[in-house]
């Protein structure tokens, strides 16, 4: 049987103060102030060669949580924008004809110090100098088709993510 049904309305009152009470203290003890968001790609040529759903895997299982992920194509306008802290270099044109020609996996992060440890995860840029074990090393076809990006500065996270999510997007 239903126990609620045989308590007394002030009995259920209390249970329902509980409830509000623990939601509260739950809520604070998240101690979000510890928590750091940054921005990822799974780029092309991982979406392409079906990699996506490893590279998720090993996010998770470092303990970043999604809080924000969408399937997109990103025009060449889109692309540019996105890179152009990059527009004098030389391999501009090529990177961003790389990360629009097919769709790309946008996503955000949290754990503590997500930054530095999506960085870590990823591995260095180029894939013949990444430690072994990390996402670049394991699945990047080169310097340039290196399967991941990710924010390397909470200003430059605090850029990316409005880029592509809205606040309501975030969960
Ligand atoms: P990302 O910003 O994508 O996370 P990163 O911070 O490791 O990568 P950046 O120097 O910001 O490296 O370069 C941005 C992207 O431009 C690289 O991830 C790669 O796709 C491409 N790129 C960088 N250097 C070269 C290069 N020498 N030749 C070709 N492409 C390059
Ligand atoms: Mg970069």
């Amino acid at each position: 049987m239903n126990q609620s049904m045989n308590e007394p309305p002030s009995k259920k009152l209390d249970n329902l103060r509980a409830g509000v009470l623990s939601e509260m203290f739950s809520f604070m003890t998240k101690s979000e102030e510890d928590m750091e968001r940054t921005f990822a790609i799974i780029k092309p040529d991982a979406v392409e060669r079906k990699l996506a759903g490893k590279i998720l895997d090993r996010i998770e299982a470092k303990g970043f949580s999604i809080v924000g992920m969408k399937k997109i194509k990103l025009s060449r306008e889109q692309a540019e924008g996105f890179y152009y802290v990059h527009k004098a270099r030389p391999f501009f044109n090529d990177l961003c004809a790389f990360m629009s020609r097919s769709p790309v996996i946008v996503l955000c992060l949290e754990k503590e110090n997500a930054i530095a440890d999506w960085r870590t995860l990823m591995g260095a840029t180029n894939p013949a100098n990444a430690e072994p074990g990390t996402i670049r090393k394991d699945f990047a076809v080169n310097i340039e088709e290196n399967s991941s990006h990710g924010s390397d500065a909470p200003e430059t996270a605090a850029f990316e993510i409005p880029y592509f999510f809205s606040t309501l997007e975030l969960v």
